[in-house]
């Protein structure tokens, strides 16, 4: 099965066009039908994200599913598309799979394991390979492993998460491994085994930021509907606080929860500033506890077992041990066994999730942790036959480039997050000149932990607004944003729907950013696994992918062109970004070269007309181009949000 990935100039060793070739357009790729060129398809290595719950329905059980993708095989040909990260296909306990139950079974609603071979065999055919979406920082809660290490203290499952009788104590001695020597967690919490029950006496001291909590034999009460401070616990329970004198807030309840209880001073916003906690540790009974409302964790009491989760209750943090010695760890072994099997059916790719996490935000425990992982599938691809080395991309998602450039010591790609956020505050604010700059940054970073390092870009993802949406559901916006994406150095991953231009904001619910494919006009749309949550306004008959197909100036066939010319010229899929610096702020210039061939890349970002004189380059040989772009000789002219390529 076709292997590579495309890193770099030098690493472009599969040269499929000559350079002559290159400088006119293959026959197809200026037709905006989605045909694919002729010859050198697959150049750029574009990923399509699947999410296989909502993708493609083929049994009709309103759940997306593998023979719904294999449907569809021709949908990510038409794309230029050459990979499908799939998210997680093992079985679990919610629709999204981010919490697996069976790291070596697959979910039963998306269909057999003959089913997934045939996937895999199938789109390996085509030239597209498969990527499988790991969750290694968590399991579900209802895995076994989780349910047996919970119930008996004795088994050998009890190693495989972060159990302690006394966390704060036990944090402090650094007897967590999970926190290779953090001293706070960053993000998560201690949950207990069991529910704290009881009738308890809720006192908090507004001045001092303290909550004391005691037992009490006192009568519950009633919750103060004149309240402006309430205790928040259980499932969803919420107790208005007395004030008793100035400052002091207090109430009596019998209070029952598996997870603590925060405080608030609002019913309506659940933001920092309203929502009172902890620093991740333990409350204990009679001893004033200070909360803060800045990074407000839950409060869980101290007392009996609890267990470290980084998300949620339902999804324990798995244990691995130190990480100088976590690929020899009892869960390490299982789960690598678990990609074993995956990775024999032909997968020949990963996606890993949070991984962060996995130790904490402690850069060099979640390194060597990664490396080992990443070698361990790497051998197996390889004892396979795999040609190349396996890919692997992580979810490195922090907040500057610096903080994820040593993730590429451990693997060969990480997702660009800084790209979009990068891209839409240009876009935006209709600025291009110096988002050239910004991307050769952070690749400058990259490069100097990793020779051949795999930029994964991006837009948005199914954990972040819609790209449509950020973009002020600007479908001119919208064109440029994926010009730009599959116009820019690195590993293009397109998300489900964004070549559709659907719209969603994450705080409606994450439902309505993971929206089924309408495929055609008239035909229905799945609604089972995202429990009715779609936006039936927005998958109105024309935003179907009938209907953009049919229609020269969709933004799917702006796609598609585009990824039939990064697919025919080798410098734009593979070639190394210069930029240039642009006369007019609003132009982003750059050039993409690789064997001696060079493209020139120009893109509008904003809505007035922009020309410019472009000394030492020409415009003469348009390769690729969306909206107006007009010139002659170093003289170009761009429309609004236009976007053109040009051979040099
Ligand atoms: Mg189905």
């Amino acid at each position: 099965m076709r292997r590579f990935h495309i890193v770099a100039c030098a690493a472009a060793a599969f040269v499929l066009l000559s350079c002559s070739a290159c400088k006119k357009i293959p026959a197809g790729t200026e037709s905006t039908s989605g045909q694919q060129p002729e010859t050198g398809s697959q150049l750029a290595d574009i990923t399509y994200q699947v999410n296989v719950y909502s993708f493609a329905d083929f049994d009709g059980d309103g759940w997306g599913d593998f023979r719904g993708i294999i449907e569809h095989l021709d949908y990510f040909k038409s794309l230029g598309v050459s990979a499908l990260w799939l998210s997680p296909v093992q079985s679990a306990m919610s629709y999204h799979g981010y919490d697996v139950i069976d790291y070596s079974a697959l979910n039963p609603r998306f269909g057999t394991e003959e089913d997934f071979q045939e996937l895999i065999d199938r789109a390996g055919e085509q030239g597209i390979d498969i990527y499988m979406d790991y969750v290694l920082n968590h399991s579900g809660s209802g895995n076994p492993w989780f349910q047996q290490a919970c119930a008996d203290p004795g088994s050998k499952y009890r190693d495989y998460y972060v159990f302690s009788e006394n966390p704060s104590a036990d944090v402090a001695a650094g007897k967590v491994d999970n926190y290779a020597g953090a001293a706070s967690p960053g993000m998560g919490a201690w949950y207990a085994l069991s529910d704290t029950a009881g009738r308890l006496h809720f006192k908090w001291d507004w001045n001092a930021r303290t909550m004391t909590v005691t037992a009490s034999e006192e009568a519950a009460q009633a919750s103060n509907p004149g309240a402006t401070k309430w205790l928040y616990y259980g499932d969803g329970k919420l107790a208005g606080l007395y004030e008793t004198s100035s400052g002091i807030f207090e109430i009596t309840v019998d209070f029952s929860s598996s997870w603590g209880f925060l405080l608030r001073t609002s019913t309506t916003s659940w933001d920092n500033g309203t929502k009172w906690g902890g620093n991740g540790t333990a409350l204990t009974l009679g001893t004033p506890y200070t909360v803060n409302n800045s990074s407000a964790k839950d409060i869980p009491f101290s007392g009996g077992v609890s267990y470290f989760a980084s998300f949620d209750s339902t999804m324990p943090d798995l244990n691995y041990g130190p990480y100088t010695t976590a690929a020899s760890s009892a869960a390490f072994k299982d789960l690598a066994a678990s990609a074993d099997k995956w990775i024999n059916m032909g997968v020949n790719g990963m996606r890993l999730d949070a991984v962060l996490w996995i130790y904490q935000k402690q850069v060099d425990a979640n390194v060597a942790f990664l490396t080992a992982w990443y070698d361990h599938c790497n051998a197996t691809y390889k004892a396979r036959g795999g040609t190349g080395d396996f890919f692997m991309v992580g979810e490195a998602w922090t907040d500057t480039p610096p903080e994820m450039a040593p993730y590429f010591k451990a693997l060969p790609s990480n997702f660009d997050f800084h790209f979009w956020w990068n891209l839409k505050d240009a876009i935006n604010s209709g600025q291009g000149a110096y988002f050239a700059d910004k991307v050769i940054y952070s690749r400058d970073l990259f490069k100097a932990q990793r020779a051949g390092f795999i930029d994964s870009i991006k837009l948005s993802n199914h954990d972040e607004n819609r790209a449509a949406e950020d973009l002020g559901r600007s479908l001119e916006k919208e064109k440029l944003a994926a010009a730009v994406l599959l116009t820019s150095p690195g590993k293009p991953f397109i998300y489900q729907g964004e070549e559709l231009g659907y719209w969603g904001k994450k705080d409606n619910g994450d439902e309505f950013i993971r929206t089924p494919i309408k495929w055609s006009r008239s035909g229905g749309i799945m609604l089972e696994s995202l429990g009715g949550k779609v936006d039936k306004e927005m998958l109105s008959p024309e935003i179907s992918v009938e209907a953009q197909t049919e229609d020269p100036a969709s933004l799917l066939n702006v796609y598609r062109k585009f990824a039939g010319a990064r697919n025919s010229y080798k410098a734009l899929a593979g070639g190394e970004i210069a930029s240039i610096l642009s006369s007019n702020r609003a132009v982003a210039l750059w050039t993409m070269s690789c064997d001696g061939q060079t493209v020139l890349v120009a893109h509008n970002f904003s809505g007035n007309v922009a020309s410019i004189t472009l000394s030492g380059y020409s415009v003469d040989n348009l390769l690729v181009s969306n909206g107006v772009a007009t010139g002659k000789g170093s003289s170009l002219t761009l429309g609004a949000y236009a976007s053109a390529v040009f051979a040099q």
